[in-house]
């Protein structure tokens, strides 16, 4: 590593996927930005196995500006994948994410990195203004925060918007399977993060397409239901499954004492008894949940102890 490289202060990651008419402004107006504000930076480019003639674009570019990284995907990955690269080639000391269609402003970008000098892990942007089609794309948005918000406890207005600053530690230790980049504020609070969030400013999208349609509000319901697990649960699951499986084999168990008493006590015919049938499918689904609690228990045991993961992080050690 050279001094250079050692010294780097901000490190802005932006994941692109053909966005050939934006390339160039974006990375302008973000070095302008930052040549201004008169700290250190990088600017990591990932492209996502873009087919539009972007990675020629990035390339050229990649040659004249010296602050420009570029990581070419083999494929598109998606999103979540290219920021994680990006995260793990970032030298900064603060890393700020973006969008690479100029819907986030660069501007913002020093007010994001002064919230994280005093004091914060996380800043996450609030597009109070949004500019983007209400039905599609607002709408879902509003409902998506309002519950996650009251589900996870943790509190914001805006997890979507992709133009965030985080301390070093706490970029690099995010894991975005599958399209969690949405649910950075949580994971971030898995992590024990100071998280706070500042308005910022957003356009419309000007030149390319959007990468995504309506389809996506029920995927970030599934994953949704993956971060409230998470959140609660993943070092225990046992207790989530057990107790589900527990309550309905009990429920189960007793309407079956119920059949029997009627049947040996008195007598009573109950072949035909539609309550039978449901005590016996409360039994099976109890044993089934709890045997997937089980299940469950032994894969997180292996999974933190063979990769050597700690169940608890630290913030600083006084000695
Ligand atoms: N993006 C990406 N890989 C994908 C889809 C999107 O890297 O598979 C990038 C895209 O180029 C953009 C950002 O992720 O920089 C957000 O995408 P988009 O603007 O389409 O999302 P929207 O603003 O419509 O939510
Ligand atoms: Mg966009």
């Amino acid at each position: 590593m050279t001094k250079e490289e050692s010294s780097i202060y901000i490190s802005v990651v932006i994941p692109i996927y053909n966005e050939a008419p934006n390339v160039e402004e974006l990375v302008e107006r973000i070095r302008k930005v930052l040549l201004d504000y008169g700290k250190s930076f990088e600017i990591i480019l990932v492209d996502d196995g873009s087919s539009d003639g972007t990675r020629e674009i990035l390339r050229k570019l990649a040659k004249e500006i010296k602050e420009l990284k570029v990581i070419l995907f083999r494929r598109n990955f998606g999103q979540s994948a290219a920021m994680t690269a990006g995260f793990d080639y970032a030298k900064g000391e603060i890393i700020v994410s973006m969008d690479g269609d100029l819907q986030n402003d660069p501007t913002d970008i020093p007010k994001l990195v002064n919230k994280i000098e005093e004091g914060y892990d996380l800043v996450s942007g609030w597009r109070k203004d949004r500019k983007d089609p209400f039905l599609s794309r607002k709408f879902p948005s509003i409902l998506a925060n309002k519950l996650i918000g009251a589900t996870t406890g943790v509190r914001l207005h805006d997890y979507g918007c992709s133009l965030k600053a985080y301390k070093k530690d706490v970029a690099k230790q995010l894991l975005l399977y599958g399209e969690l980049h949405r649910f950075i504020p949580v994971l971030a609070t898995l992590y024990g993060a100071r998280i706070t969030e500042v308005v910022v400013k957003h356009h419309p999208r000007k030149r390319g397409k959007s990468k995504y349609g309506i389809g996506r509000t029920y995927r970030v319901l599934l994953d949704l239901f993956l971060m409230l697990f998470f959140l609660k649960f993943s070092t225990r699951p046992l207790q989530f499954f057990g107790l589900w499986g527990g309550g309905l084999f009990l429920i189960g168990f007793l309407i079956e004492l119920y059949l029997s008493f009627l049947k040996i006590v008195e007598g009573q015919n109950i072949g035909g008894r539609p309550l039978l049938l449901l005590g016996a499918l409360l039994i099976i689904s109890g044993i089934m949940l709890a045997g997937i609690g089980l299940i469950a228990e032994l894969v997180i045991r292996t999974y933190y102890e063979s990769s050597g993961k700690r169940i608890y992080h630290i913030r600083e050690i006084i000695e």
